[in-house]
């Protein structure tokens, strides 16, 4: 499904000397995988996965996700391929705090044109999958941590992604919350075939993963 060849990236921060944040990273990763990339802070975890996730196309060397070629995109099919492909799981959970459970969940489904009516049974189906429909009519703000994070797994599900990115999910969550949110994303890995490709710095959550690549400096060391 990813296929990256020498991919290359690096960020100007002064004129003479561009700062190089990838180096010839090859990475294929296959539908239903269960990947974490790991590595230290800095190492260039996040600019690899927004790459991945089409947030970034500005890097050298190739990216094929389907066999389609990403730099060919212009920038509305960048963003479409995001919107069709891509179900984003962040640290921070970025639930709005105004809206219940049920609402979080069902704006994906809005926002790409279901009516209330017609995203209902997808939203209950999420829910139940992640253990929440109980929580259905609360706020965010009644949740604990990692009930918060279940509802953003939920919503990044909603839309029926390619595939699940997830940037240090269990980073904001104590060990024991930790363990059930990754125990949630292997159940879902290996029950609903979900493909997952999340960042840590975690060796504990790293465990749960089928496959682990470990980058350094921007380079694939693992
Ligand atoms: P990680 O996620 O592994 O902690 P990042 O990919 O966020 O690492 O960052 C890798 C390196 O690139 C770091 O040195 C960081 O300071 C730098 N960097 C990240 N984003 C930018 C940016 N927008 N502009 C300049 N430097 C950046
Ligand atoms: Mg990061």
């Amino acid at each position: 499904m990813i296929k990256m060849n020498k991919i290359n990236k690096s960020y100007v921060v002064n004129e003479d000397e561009p700062l190089y944040v990838l180096k010839d990273i090859d990475l294929n990763i296959e539908e239903k995988e269960f990947t974490a990339i790991m590595g230290p802070s800095g190492s260039g975890k996040s600019t690899l996965i927004n790459i991945i996730s089409f947030l970034d196309r500005d890097f050298e060397g190739e990216y094929y996700f389907s066999d389609q070629d990403v730099k060919e995109f212009k920038d509305n099919e960048l963003s479409a391929m995001r919107n069709q492909n891509v179900g984003f799981v962040f640290q921070s959970f970025n639930l709005i705090e105004t809206d219940t459970i049920y609402e979080n969940v069902e704006l994906p489904l809005l926002y790409r044109g279901a009516t209330h009516r017609s995203a209902k049974p997808e939203v209950l189906s999420q829910l139940e999958k992640v253990g929440l429909l109980s929580k259905k009519d609360q706020l965010p703000s009644q949740l604990s941590g990692g009930q918060k994070q279940r509802v953003a797994i939920a919503r990044a599900l909603a839309n029926k992604p390619k595939f699940l990115v997830a940037d240090e999910p269990t980073g904001a969550l104590d060990s024991k919350t930790s363990d059930e949110i990754m125990t949630l994303f292997k159940d879902l890995n290996a029950q609903h075939g979900v493909t997952i490709l999340m960042v840590t710095h975690d060796p504990e959550a790293a465990r749960y993963c089928k496959r682990v690549i470990e980058v350094k400096d921007g380079q694939v060391i693992g």
